[in-house]
């Protein structure tokens, strides 16, 4: 019996089920299952600064479709109608979509050992890892499949369990460097929600994934960005990208050129140059590199517009 199926399987909470219920399938998942869905953490609701708090069982589509929400966070809001498929976002959770596990293909497969399931290497960093990392932070090589993280992190937004208040995104994930887990949520933590912030005056966002197929697919890489561009100038960038990285990642030196640049192609071209810095691709995923040099020229272009 390999690590995985030997080790004691811990119980793990069901919202909507729409990624626990394939690794029940495979028998991946075999601890005791806790349903949690409840009325009582689903919604949107607003404070008189403007701010506002989402549920951890409000769906996605909820989001997507949400008005007020759109308008206050157009970023959020893209980021929401962009994932999955109607389907999937009918049902899926802010919470379970916030602490959903990897997608890699040795992690989703039983047969296989790998650091997400005890076992003391990754297989996909000497195997096939086309849609891994191009950010090679740490000893696992999978991506984080969340893209609600991404707009989390590009918001600066902080989450509540039922344990702790006020956790950023990578309180709530890690830094990606353990490889052992997808987040670092305690055993049995809960999500409740999450509380935006109050939104920039004359903030614009938006939201674009390069994906290798139209739907139902999550994508190679994906981006969401904030900016407020004020006499021509950029007054404040925020980029954030999934897809490349085990966390999702700040584009700290894509925002350094942006902020106090002036509004151009020119200025935009020399941000997309910089998002890549510091990346270190996989032998197999220097493609994404260049889809995220053209996601950062698209979105910016498209806000600025
Ligand atoms: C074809 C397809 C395409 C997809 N594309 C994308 C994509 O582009 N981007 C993306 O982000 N996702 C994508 N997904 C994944 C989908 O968004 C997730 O499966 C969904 O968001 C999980 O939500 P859920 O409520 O079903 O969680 P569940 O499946 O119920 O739970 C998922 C995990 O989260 C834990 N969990 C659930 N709720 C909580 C909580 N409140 N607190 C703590 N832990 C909790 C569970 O224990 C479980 O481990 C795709 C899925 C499919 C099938």
């Amino acid at each position: 019996m390999n690590g995985a199926l030997a080790k004691k399987a811990a119980p793990e909470f069901r919202a909507a089920g729409t990624d626990l219920s394939e690794r029940r399938r495979s028998g991946v998942s075999r601890g005791p299952l806790i349903d949690i869905m409840s009325a009582d953490d689903t919604g949107i609701g607003w404070a008189a600064n403007g701010t506002a708090t989402i549920g951890a069982f409000t769906t996605i589509e909820t989001i997507a479709a949400d008005g007020r929400l759109a308008a206050a966070y157009p970023g959020l809001a893209a980021s929401a109608a962009g994932l999955a498929t109607p389907q999937i976002r009918h049902l899926a959770t802010l919470g379970g979509n916030l602490a959903q596990r990897s997608r890699c293909w040795y992690f989703r497969n039983p047969h296989i050992d790998c650091l997400k399931k005890s076992g003391d290497g990754c297989p996909a960093r000497a195997g096939n890892h086309l849609y891994g990392v191009a950010f090679d932070l740490g000893p696992c090589v999978a991506p984080h499949p969340s893209t609600m993280a991404a707009a989390v992190l590009v918001y600066d937004a902080t989450i509540v369990t039922d344990r702790r208040d006020a956790l950023s995104i990578a309180d709530l994930l890690g830094d990606g460097r353990c490889g052992w887990s997808d987040h670092a949520l305690q055993e049995s933590e809960m999500i409740k929600s999450i509380t935006m912030p109050v939104p920039r005056d004359g903030e614009r966002a938006g939201y674009r994934r390069a994906i290798s197929r139209s739907l139902a697919e999550w994508p190679l890489v994906e981006l969401c960005a904030r900016i407020v561009v004020e006499d021509g100038v950029f007054r404040f960038a925020r980029l954030a990208a999934g897809g490349i990285a085990p966390v999702p990642l700040r584009l700290a030196a894509a925002e350094a050129v942006l902020t106090g640049a002036v509004a151009s192609a020119a200025t935009i071209a020399k941000a997309a140059q910089q998002a890549a810095s510091g990346a270190k691709p996989l032998p197999q995923t220097g493609y994404k590199l260049d889809l995220l040099h053209g996601l950062v020229r698209d979105v910016l272009e498209r806000l600025c517009g």
